[in-house]
Parts: structure tokens; C-alpha cells; sequence
């Protein structure tokens, strides 16, 4: 159609400054061109000699102008009584009396009748194709457009009156008014002298509103200025017509797109004119264009992969993101089926309900395994909707997104859940899940908790990092050591636990702890030190000593803990072990009532000055009398008073007790006598960090706090955060002498020693157990002294028991002795008399 009012629109304003005799030739010319006809004739009709009267012809060399045709059997005939007619093909077969037809091949026919301006017909306008037409559709609009113009014309070149045209004439205005396209004449300067109804119902002016308006306001401005450069153009001479896609404004403020074309038409004195306009309406057809160009471009530029398939799931089309992520183009996936991309991961199950749903429901979402060309599998996230037409799947399209990068992700935020990050093992939480199944199976298996000794020291006296070393390479360690179906985890800072699947007896049990523990066998080399590490395993069985994850945990643990206390490597579970626990508890019950009642008594340790031979120094070690169990170690409920918060209230009254009788001491004639107190590391994070509330007892008792030694163990330095040291620096400060007590059982305490200075070191008891007949022993504890000596503080041997050790300890230069050979812990009556005896000193009983 566009192309047809196109050539109406060119023969129009061609013919529109024509008239007179040449008109019909420039008419019959351009219209064969218009429509591809063969022969284009018009002719007048003669009513007395019922001819046509031939005016004019294409191709001129048809040599017929001016002749006479008769009009009977003729589909000129039909024109004439119907106003037109047109035939497709076989004309020679419907009209046999027509010569022409045959002589001249013709075999499709398209006739318009030309009328007056009263309605009369005055003649015909015929054209003639040799080729059969599929329709004439095309050909009719053209000539319907034409034929009032060409009527005009017939009419007045047969009245032989020769009028200028320059306004449209009633046929012509009825054209204009019925033409669906816009049409419209412009001055040379733009200015729009007339326009048809078209015109006004596309940008929405009524006719005397849009004669005032200038083209530039119906224009888009940046539009109006390229259309302005381009009728230039046209006036110029330089182009004859000029077509152009550009942005109007209708009168309501929106924009719309319109295809306009424009030529000159010149006077007769052939200088332009004015310019005519034939202006369609494209805005729907632009906005689609847009529209599909949009969808074309998120088309291609997806990242989600798009696939298409006919009604039999042949591939149609694909975008550029399936062919990135499959790996096939589009070529190669195009008539094949989905099936290319299948990964064999899932069963027809899964393919039948997928195809179930989508005729059911017409659509599809769920993940997906599939396979690219290159043979890798990956996940996608699928989502398949099937069209339908009249009820029936027409085709189907596939949307999908690559989530291997989102499983990735998830996989590692899982393994960060379940899995340590320093050691690779699985976590507390996953290893409890698995344990949790073997017990929901009612599997037979081993549960043992592995815990390395003394890990915290080692960790606090070196580098973080070497810490980390150590659990990473432990860990190594243990894996090597169990099989494929053992599964080992860490459960906490510097616990290990194992399930041991198909162990049934405590002996096979305990064989494979001690295989676990051979891995500790050799050295760590860390920070190029050799360091030798020890653990302790608990050992549980289930279902022999339960049946439900937690319980077994439990009792795994308790065994460890039985292990620790013991000083074992390894301990298995007995039912005893809850026994054990539930009279920890009672006893720790026990113990805080005691405290409560000030039932915990004072037994006091004196410390022998060697030179002098006089008792310098007392150890405060606390008495606990248990009603059932009679006297308990300080050994045994100082820890569970640690472990039940109550060493602090502890601590508290040792210090009031130990104060108040040393304070009676020097009262009775001892004022030299100073009072070693044990201080448990907790204790150092509660008090405030001037330490006043012990300094206030101190002073309460009117003692110098340089009476007072306080005790540390080494694993408070090695501890030692800065508020730790705060709170010694504050004793210190304040007078309190520090003794280190138990030296030589942590780590690298002589480093520390060096960068701590303290008064008193209390080297530990099994350092002077095989003096003076451990030739090593002697050769360690020798360098201990001097070391220590060398640093400025003094030694104190603890657990002297012999004549020999005390020789020894003489020997070299020990100042102080504590230990049974010269007394043991006394209550406070007993230190009394065993004071006053020894008032003014003893011989040491040495062996000479
Ligand atoms: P400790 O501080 O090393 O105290 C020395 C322990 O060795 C005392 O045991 C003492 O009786 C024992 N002992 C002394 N001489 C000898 C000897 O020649 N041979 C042997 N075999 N042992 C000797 P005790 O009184 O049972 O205290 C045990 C531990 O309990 C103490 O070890 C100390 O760590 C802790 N402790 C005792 N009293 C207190 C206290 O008031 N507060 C705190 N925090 N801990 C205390
Ligand atoms: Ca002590
Ligand atoms: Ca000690």
C-alpha cells in the first residue's frame, strides 16, 4: 500500500502543474511504472459509434493513439456499466472477440471508469498486464485514487478549455477528504497553505488551526531542522524528492512518528512552486519496531540462556547466552532437540513430570543438570513456559540461567558451616550430624575425643601462628592415621574427636587410640624448634555405653577428663565415670557451703633460709575436712572450685585467714616472717586492676605488703594479657613480692622470666625427685639455678624430702629449701611450737 500512494502521491504532484495534451502521456507513463503494467490506455468513449476513442498509451510504440476500439465483448464494456473491473488472468479465454488481447499476449485486465465533475462517465482508463496477477488488489487502489484526477482531465481536454489548477477541484477535494494518508501543500518557506482531514486527525488540529500553524511547531524541533536542510535541498533543485522518518507533535503535547514525502512542483514557467507532502502516520508501526528492536537487543543481551522449540521440540532459536553457556551456536542447536544438552544425572521420572507439568499447568521452574558441548556438566536454574494457540502447544521457550557460580558459592558457604577453616576437618556441628545418623541407624562404632596436653602453653609462649602450625599439622597427623571410613573432625580449640565405625570392643577400641596417639610419637618441628606434644583420648562406645549422639559425646569427654586428672594418655568410659560426675557435683555443692561456713581451714609450709638456718618464709596451703570424705587435696578441689566459680570467695578467705595469722606471728615475736600465698590465674581476672581489694586486707591486718609473697603459676605469664600484668605491676608496686611458683612444668619459662622479672622462683618438686642420683637431673636442675640466680631473683627448691637432696641444694648456692625433710604443711597451733622451738635456728641436717 505505501508503495502504491507513493506513486499516486509522484503522478499527482508530477501531473499537477501538466495539463493539456501532454498530461495523459506524462499519466499513462508514470502509472506503468507505478504498477508494472504492460499497457496502460486511456480513452474517451464515444456513446454514438459505441467506441473508445484511444488518448493516450503506454508504450508510445504500441501505435494505437487516436484509434477507435469498439466496446461491445470487451472488459472495457463491464467498466463502463460497473464503474471498473479487473480480470487476473486468461483474458484471451474470456474475451475471444478481443483481437488486441491476443496480438498483444495481454492476459490481466484492471479498468476504471473517468467521470465528469457532474458523475457522468466520460471514459476509461485500461491497463494491461502479460503476466497473470495473483490479485489486483494493489493495482485497483492506485487507479481508485486516480481516476477522479484523470476524470478531471478527460474532461477538460475533451471540452478542450484549458483551466489552471491550482486549487482542488470537487473530485479531487473528495480524493483528498477519503485519502487514509495525509496530504497537504507547503510554501516555499514552510508555511502550510492546505491540508486533507488526514492531516488534521493525525496531529489532532481542526483545518483553520493547523493553516496558522508554521511546519517548525508541528514539528519535533530537532526533526524540523534536519526536514529544513532537506527542502532546501528540494528548491534548490539539488533532490526532486525527499523522504523522511520524523517525530511530529500533535496538538494534545505528545509526539508521534510520521513518514513524510515531499517533492517540488514548479510553475509553468518551470521555477518552484511550492512543495506538496503526502505524510503517513507510522507511529504504531515505529513504536512496534522499537518495541521488537528492544526485545531483539534483550534477546541477545540476556545473560539467561533462551531457547525455543516448535510443538515437536525442535530447537527454532537460540540467543547469543545459550550459545556462550552450551557452547553450541546457534546453527548447530537449531532442528535438533534439548536433548543434546541432557547430562544423564536425571531419570525419565524427572523428565516425564517436567513434560507432565507443562501440559498441565504451561509451565516449568526447578534446576537442572545439563551438559555443554564440551562434555562439563553444570546446574542451571530452568524455567520452560509452553504457548499455546487455540489449545494447542505451539512451541515452547526455555529461559535458563548458568548457577554453577551460585552453587560454587554455596558450597562454599556450606563448607565454611561445616567445616573448620584451619584444618580442613569437619566442625563440631557437622560431626555431631553424622554422628547423630550412625546412632538414628543403630550402628556399632567408637567415639573418641582426643585432646593435645598442654596446647595452650604452647600456643600462649609462641607466635599465634605456630599454634596454628601445630593444629594444622596434627591434624595431618591424624588423618593419616585412620582409614577411609574413619571420619575425624575438630570439635573445639585443641579437641579431636573420631567415629570409628565396626569397633565392638573396648580392647579394639583402646588398639586404635593408641595407633592415633603413635602419630604423636615424633616431634612437631615448629618455628625450627623440636616440640614434642602430647594427647589424652576419651574413649566411648556405642551402643555398649549409649545409644543418642549428646550422650555419647558426653562420655567421650568424661573419659578424657578421667584421662586428664589420672595423668593417663587414654581412658575409656565406665558407667562409673557418671558416678564420678554426679559426686563432682555434690562436691562442688559441698565446697561452696564450706567456704560459705569458713570451714576451709589454714596449714602453713615453712621455708628454711639456708644460710642462716632459721625458717624465713611460710606457705599458705588451704585445708578443706569433708564430713564424708574426710581431709580433701588442695590438689583435687582447688580445680573444682575453678571450675564452679568459687575460687575467687576462696581466695578471699585464704587471704583474710593466712594475713590474720601471719599478723599474730609477728605479733609473737616472728616479725620477720613472710607469708607465701597461692594466687589461681582466674582470680587474676576479677580483681580490679589496682588489686586493692587484697592490698585492704593486707593493711586491714596492719601487715607490709613486702610480707607477702604473692604465687603465680607460669601460665599466668603466659597468658598474660596486658590486664593480668597490669594488676601484678600493681602488687609490685604497692610492695607484694612475686614468686613463680611450680617453675620449670610450662613451656619456655625462662623467656619469660626475661621479660618478667619476679622475686621468687619455686622450681617444681620433679626437678629435685631423682637429685642428687639423675646424673641429667642434676645437670638440669644446676643450670636452672644458675639461670635463674644469674637473672637476679632468688630459688626456692620445693619437695625437698632427703639429707641428699638438701646436700646438693647447699652445694649450689640455694637460699631457700621447702619440703618434708624439713617440715611438713602445719596447722596453725603446730607452726607455733614447731616455730618457737626452732627460734633461733638449726643445723640443716646436710650430709657432710
Ligand atoms: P603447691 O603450691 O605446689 O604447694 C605445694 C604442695 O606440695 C603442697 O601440697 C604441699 O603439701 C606439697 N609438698 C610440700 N613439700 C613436699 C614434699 O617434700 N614432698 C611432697 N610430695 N609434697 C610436698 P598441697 O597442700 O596438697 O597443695 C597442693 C596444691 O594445691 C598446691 O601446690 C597449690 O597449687 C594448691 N593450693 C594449696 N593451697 C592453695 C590455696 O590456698 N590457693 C590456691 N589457689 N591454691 C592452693
Ligand atoms: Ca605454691
Ligand atoms: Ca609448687
Amino acid at each position: 500500500m505505501r508503495r502504491a500512494l507513493t506513486s499516486v502521491y509522484r503522478i499527482m504532484s508530477n501531473l499537477s502543474h501538466a495539463s493539456g495534451l501532454g498530461y495523459f502521456d506524462s499519466f499513462v507513463t508514470e502509472l506503468a511504472a507505478a504498477v508494472d503494467a504492460d499497457v496502460v490506455l486511456v480513452a474517451g468513449r464515444d456513446p454514438v459509434t459505441a467506441s473508445f476513442e484511444l488518448h493516450s498509451a503506454f508504450p508510445a510504440t504500441l501505435g494505437i493513439q487516436g484509434s477507435r476500439v469498439p466496446i461491445a465483448a470487451t472488459p472495457g464494456e463491464i467498466v463502463l456499466q460497473q464503474g471498473e473491473a479487473w480480470f487476473c488472468d486468461r483474458l484471451p479465454q474470456l474475451f475471444p472477440q478481443a483481437p488486441l488481447f491476443i496480438a498483444h499476449r495481454v492476459r490481466g485486465y484492471a479498468g476504471i471508469a473517468l467521470r465528469d465533475a457532474q458523475g457522468q462517465t466520460i471514459g476509461i482508463c485500461s491497463l494491461w498486464f502479460r503476466q497473470g496477477m495473483d490479485s489486483m488488489d494493489r493495482v485497483m487502489s492506485v487507479l481508485r485514487l486516480l481516476a477522479p484526477l484523470a476524470g478531471r482531465e478527460l474532461a477538460l481536454s475533451l471540452s478542450r478549455t484549458d483551466v489552471p489548477a491550482k486549487l482542488p477541484l470537487p473530485a479531487m477535494d473528495s480524493m483528498l477528504a477519503h485519502a487514509p494518508v495525509g496530504i497537504g501543500k507547503l510554501d516555499l518557506q514552510g508555511r502550510l497553505l492546505w491540508a486533507n482531514p488526514a492531516i488534521e486527525k493525525m496531529l489532532g488540529y481542526r483545518e483553520e488551526e493547523l493553516l496558522h500553524r508554521t511546519a517548525a511547531e508541528l514539528h519535533h524541533p530537532k526533526d524540523w531542522l534536519r526536514s529544513l536542510a532537506c527542502y532546501g535541498e528540494l528548491v534548490r533543485g539539488e533532490r526532486s524528492v525527499v523522504t523522511l522518518e520524523k517525530r511530529y507533535r500533535h496538538k494534545l503535547g505528545h509526539e508521534l512518528w510520521g513518514r513524510v514525502t515531499v517533492t517540488l512542483v514548479r510553475n509553468e514557467r518551470h521555477e518552484p512552486d511550492h512543495l506538496m507532502l503526502l505524510l503517513e502516520n507510522i507511529d504504531d508501526a515505529r513504536r512496534h519496531a522499537e518495541q521488537l528492536k528492544l526485545s531483539h537487543r534483550v534477546y541477545d543481551n540476556l545473560s539467561e540462556a533462551i531457547l525455543v522449540c516448535d510443538a515437536d521440540s525442535r530447537i527454532i532459536s537460540v540467543n547469543p547466552a545459550f550459545e556462550r553457556i552450551t557452547g553450541y551456536s546457534s546453527e548447530e542447536a537449531c532442528g535438533l532437540t534439548p536433548s543434546i544438552l541432557k547430562s544423564g544425572l536425571h531419570d525419565k521420572a524427572f523428565y516425564a513430570d517436567m513434560y507432565h507439568t507443562l501440559s498441565r499447568v504451561g509451565i516449568w521452574r526447578g534446576e537442572v543438570w545439563n551438559k555443554r558441548k564440551n562434555g562439563k556438566l553444570y546446574p542451571q536454574q530452568l524455567m520452560i513456559s509452553a504457548l499455546r494457540e487455540g489449545g494447542k502447544i505451539t512451541q515452547y521457550i526455555a529461559i535458563s540461567s548458568d548457577i554453577s557460580q551460585t552453587k560454587l558459592a554455596e558450597q562454599k558457604i556450606a563448607t565454611q558451616a561445616n567445616y573448620d577453616n584451619l584444618t580442613g576437618l569437619p566442625n563440631r556441628w557437622l560431626f555431631g550430624r553424622s554422628l547423630t545418623r550412625f546412632c538414628e541407624r543403630g550402628e556399632r562404632f567408637a567415639l573418641m575425643v582426643l585432646d593435645l596436653n598442654n596446647f595452650k602453653a604452647v600456643n600462649n609462649s609462641m607466635d599465634h601462628h605456630v599454634g596454628d602450625a601445630l593444629l594444622r599439622e596434627v591434624s595431618d597427623r591424624l588423618v593419616s592415621r585412620v582409614r577411609t571410613e574413619d571420619l575425624v573432625a575438630r570439635i573445639g580449640g585443641d579437641e579431636f574427636a573420631f567415629l570409628v565405625p565396626g569397633i565392638v570392643s573396648r580392647r579394639q577400641a583402646e588398639v586404635f587410640a593408641k595407633q592415633v596417639q603413635g602419630s604423636f610419637a615424633r616431634p612437631f618441628m615448629l618455628a625450627n624448634q623440636q616440640l614434642y606434644i602430647t594427647a589424652t583420648v576419651g574413649v566411648t562406645l556405642c551402643p555398649a555405653d549409649g545409644s543418642e549422639s549428646d550422650e555419647l559425646l558426653r562420655n567421650a569427654e568424661q573419659a578424657l577428663f578421667a584421662a586428664k586428672r589420672l595423668g593417663r594418655p587414654l581412658e575409656s568410659y565406665c558407667a562409673s565415670m557418671r558416678e564420678e560426675v554426679r559426686q563432682r557435683h555434690q562436691m562442688q555443692q559441698d565446697l561452696a557451703e564450706a567456704i560459705k561456713q569458713e570451714q576451709l581451714t589454714m596449714a602453713y609450709q615453712p621455708i628454711w633460709d639456708n644460710r642462716s638456718g632459721r625458717v624465713a618464709k611460710l606457705e599458705a596451703l588451704v585445708r578443706w575436712y569433708h564430713p564424708h570424705w574426710g581431709q580433701v587435696s588442695p590438689a583435687d578441689f582447688i580445680p573444682l572450685a575453678e571450675e564452679a566459680g568459687l575460687i575467687q570467695s576462696l581466695g578471699a578467705l585464704v587471704l583474710w585467714q593466712s594475713c590474720r595469722d601471719l599478723a599474730r606471728l609477728q605479733q609473737s615475736g616472728f616479725p620477720e616472717l613472710q607469708m607465701s600465698i597461692n594466687r589461681s590465674t582466674l582470680e587474676f581476672q576479677t580483681i580490679d586492676p589496682q588489686a586493692s581489694e587484697w592490698l585492704r586486707v593486707i593493711e586491714h591486718f596492719g601487715l607490709e605488703p613486702s610480707d607477702i609473697i604473692i604465687e603465680i603459676t607460669e601460665s599466668l605469664l603466659m597468658e598474660s594479657s596486658d590486664q593480668h600484668r597490669i594488676r601484678i605491676e600493681s602488687l609490685r608496686e604497692a610492695g607484694c613480692k612475686l614468686a613463680i611458683d611450680d617453675f620449670g612444668t610450662g613451656y619456655s619459662a625462662l623467656t619469660y622470666l626475661r621479660t618478667f622479672p619476679v622475686d621468687l622462683v619455686k622450681i617444681d618438686r620433679s626437678f629435685v625427685r631423682h637429685i642428687p642420683f639423675n646424673e641429667q637431673d642434676r645437670l638440669l636442675l644446676d643450670g636452672i639455678i644458675n639461670i635463674v640466680h644469674n637473672l637476679g631473683m632468688q630459688v626456692v627448691i620445693e619437695g625437698v624430702e632427703t639429707r641428699e637432696q638438701l646436700s646438693f641444694l647447699c652445694q649450689k648456692g640455694c637460699a631457700f629449701t621447702q619440703g618434708y625433710l624439713l617440715s611438713r604443711p602445719l596447722a596453725f597451733e603446730d607452726l607455733v611450737a614447731y616455730l618457737e622451738v626452732n627460734r633461733a635456728g638449726m643445723s640443716l641436717p646436710i650430709v657432710s
